[in-house]
């Protein structure tokens, strides 16, 4: 379990921790769940996301276990600078769906003293590194992995495969679209869906 200092009242310093894995792994409850120490050690928190997750809440960001907390939507990355006056731990949620801007964002705050604790997904649907994630990567001085399960064998989860057939990058969806599975799993089932030869059977 990652556990943080707070150096409230002590020397201004800020640093990014950055929570990532698939879809169903608990990103939201790691954010909500840090968030919430940081709110109990006195700090001054704000929280933003992508205007584009509309899935629950205009205000809030929910996580799969509907814990809320209030958040909000922005419709580009750089709008957050205009809204961190006294802030001291700014949450960002499903990061990969802001635009690059982020990445310059994050480092702005944390250099003058902001604590920035961003989650998103590190993968799209077919596998392939999201948005900004890789740079949001690069820049933290913290990053933690977090793992759903396979719905196939059990075993840790590291792919959000799509069950519809639509190709749209960002798809918002729940269980009824998206499925954890692990590598062996996901692999399994993309050899059976392409008609390509398979080159390491
Ligand atoms: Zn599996």
């Amino acid at each position: 379990m990652f556990l943080e200092n707070n150096f409230k009242n002590i020397v201004k310093r800020g640093w990014i921790e950055l929570i990532s894995g698939s879809m169903f792994s608990g990103k939201t409850e790691e954010l909500i769940r840090r968030l919430r120490r940081a709110e109990i050690a006195g700090q001054k928190i704000a929280i933003f996301k992508p205007e584009i997750d509309k899935r629950y809440s205009e205000k809030n960001i929910v996580s799969h276990d509907s814990k809320t907390i209030p958040s909000m939507p922005l419709s580009d990355a750089k709008n957050i600078l205009n809204h961190v006056k006294d802030i001291e731990v700014v949450g960002i949620d499903e990061a990969q769906f802001f635009d690059n801007e982020i990445v310059d964002v994050c480092n702005t705050l944390a250099n003058n003293g902001v604590r920035v604790i961003i989650a998103g997904l590190d993968m799209d649907f077919n596998g392939n590194p999201f948005g900004s994630m890789p740079a949001l990567f690069a820049i933290s001085e913290y990053v933690t992995k977090v793992h759903a399960i396979c719905m196939k064998c059990g075993n840790l989860a590291h792919y959000s495969h799509r069950l519809t057939a639509t190709k749209k990058l960002v798809e918002l969806g729940e269980k009824d679209i998206y499925e954890p599975l692990c590598r062996s799993c996901y692999n399994e089932i993309k050899a059976n869906e392409s008609s390509e030869p398979e080159l390491f059977k």
